[in-house]
């Protein structure tokens, strides 16, 4: 297939996976779907069920408030309000991770609200650096590992765990590959469609996904490099919420030369090493992953890490993206500020809500960030 048909296609699952989720029901597939972050695909995949992370509705919110208060995260109200409202049958049964104070009240809300035929916890511990931290996430992939086995009345055997393991590391490969590409060519593919393929992993099972992600780098892998000096900029955050944002990117000329984001590149920079015991395997991968704003060790390690990606992507600047009332997020801010400050890194913060984007707006301040940034490059 050829370039723009694969990027068509796959574009088109990233936002309305729900068809394509259809056809993989009705040739027997259960859909199992998490809210972000860190429940393991490959345990949920190897059990015979069809992973899908959960990324919320940019759909008008109706009935999430009737659950849910005005100030939780607008991530926690677009998921909630995806299942209760616009995706009520797409889903067969959720393994919940609760990696924050709000993921917790949703957990409960969502067990005794949505019927579904599994609802299985996944606590994840929230300080990376305790002790008992490996414990814990070890203890509780094996329950996790339990509860599909429970449901599916199926042992999950050593080589279907390895074979989703391989299948998983093939498919985030090939997307950091592309990633890769684009970096040395910005203009090879937009930053709309890069994001759209990272986007479009949380929905596709990869054996669907591999080979078209493999055509489309075969075709990007013989096209002669694009001309220009574009700004180069690093994404940070959780997701960047509504996709249009990307196209405002776009437009503006802007390439994306990095990220620390959630749905970005820690969903595809951690591959399961091969182990003998595959939940330690799925341990030591979830250890080495680069921090998430409610997941981390103490200190400084979410800074120094975007610190890193820009040092290593030789950045212009940092466009961070602040989902509203995300509580985790409003303590970082304070803190990062200060210290990309300190550094001379350029910085801007938009606050971001999945059901609605004050495109001018954003585009203004974006433009003005942009300029600013061509200014300090022809200075300095
Ligand atoms: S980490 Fe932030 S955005 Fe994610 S669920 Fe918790 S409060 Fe919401």
């Amino acid at each position: 297939m050829k370039k723009e048909e694969v990027l068509e296609n796959l574009q088109s699952i990233a936002h309305n996976p729900f068809s394509y989720l259809k056809t993989k029901k009705e040739a027997g597939k259960k859909i199992i779907g998490s809210p972000l972050a860190d429940v393991p695909p490959e345990m949920i995949y190897a059990a015979g069920f069809l992973p899908v992370t959960i990324l919320g509705t940019n759909q008008p919110i109706v009935k999430a408030s009737a659950h849910l208060p005005d100030n939780a995260c607008s991530l926690a109200r677009s998921n909630l309000e995806l299942v209760l409202n616009y995706e009520t049958d797409s889903f067969d049964g959720f393994v919940f991770p609760q990696v924050c104070d709000t993921t917790q009240h949703l957990s409960d809300i969502w067990r005794m609200t949505i019927p579904s035929e599994l609802f299985a916890s996944f606590l994840i511990p929230r300080q990376v650096d305790r002790k008992s931290a490996r414990h814990w996430f070890y203890t509780e992939t094996e329950r996790l590992k339990k509860q599909l086995e429970d449901f599916s009345g199926r042992v999950i055997l050593e080589e279907a765990l390895g074979e989703s393991f391989r299948l998983y590391n093939e498919n985030r490969s090939l997307l950091r590959e592309i990633y890769r590409i684009k970096k040395k060519d910005p203009q090879i593919i937009s930053n709309r469609q890069l994001f759209d393929l990272i986007r479009s992993f949380c929905f596709m099972d990869p054996q669907d996904h591999i080979p078209l992600l493999s055509d489309l780098l075969s075709d990007l892998s013989t096209e002669s490099p694009g001309k220009g000096k574009p700004i180069k900029v690093v994404l940070s955050g959780i997701a960047v919420e509504p996709a249009q944002l990307f196209d405002i990117l776009d437009e503006l000329k802007v390439s994306i030369v990095g990220d620390d984001l959630t749905v970005g590149s820690r969903m595809i920079d951690y591959d399961v090493p091969s182990r003998d015991d595959p939940i330690e395997a799925l341990t030591e991968r979830h250890f080495a992953k680069s921090p998430f704003s409610p997941i981390r060790d103490v200190g400084t390690r979410l800074y120094d890490h975007l610190l890193q990606v820009v040092e290593e992507a030789k950045a212009d600047g940092i466009i961070y993206f602040h989902i509203k009332f995300c509580e985790s997020q409003d303590y970082d801010l304070p803190d990062m500020k200060k210290i990309v400050r300190d550094k001379k890194i350029p910085m801007i913060v938009l606050d971001t809500e999945y059901q609605s984007v004050a495109r001018s707006q954003t585009k203004t301040r974006l433009e003005a960030f942009v300029e600013s940034l061509y200014g300090e490059q022809i200075n300095g």
